[in-house]
């Protein structure tokens, strides 16, 4: 997720591939060691990878491949999550959780105030992580050489932009 993730922006784009969005409910995982287990109960509005710097440090990969749920649809059903918070670009600090235990990386996604309509969810911590189909790489200006992409879906440089502007 992009740190700065502006999610009402990326929200816009919900939609342009629904076949992609057929998750069955509710959509189950966690971490490596158990501690933490959450359920979703809503479908995935939006799926993506982010290329973005901090992404690549937290994931310890060359993108965090991640979907986005409405806030209130995750419940976590074991352990709690510990936060971790890295500048953003929007406003504030963006958000992300891991389990305490094992650190594995769970969420990602929110602004550090709490406000956030939306939950990103890392795709590895699923249970059944086939189920993702990104449909944009965002972030692309700080991808890795050796990171290969799918030329098929969009690439942004940072955010998607808003429709009908620039
Ligand atoms: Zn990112
Ligand atoms: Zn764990």
């Amino acid at each position: 997720m992009g740190d700065e993730t502006d999610q009402n922006e990326i929200f816009d784009h919900v939609g342009e591939h629904p076949e992609s969005m057929n998750m069955k409910l509710p959509i189950t995982g966690g971490c490596v060691c158990g501690a933490i287990r959450y359920e979703i109960k809503a479908e995935p509005t939006l799926m993506l990878k982010c290329h973005c710097r901090d992404c690549q440090h937290v994931t310890g990969s060359g993108y965090a491949p991640a979907f986005l749920v409405p806030a209130d649809a995750l419940r976590v059903t074991q352990g709690e999550l510990r936060y971790n918070f890295t500048p953003s670009i929007r406003r504030g600090k963006h958000k992300r959780g891991f389990c305490p235990e094992c650190g594995s990386r769970i969420t990602g996604g929110e602004f550090a105030e709490g406000d956030s309509p939306f939950v990103g969810l890392l795709a590895s911590s699923l249970d059944d992580p086939t189920a993702f189909n990104p449909q944009m790489d965002i972030f692309v200006s700080d991808a890795q050489p050796w990171d290969q992409m799918d030329p098929a879906i969009p690439k942004f440089e940072q955010y998607p932009p808003l429709p009908g502007s620039e």
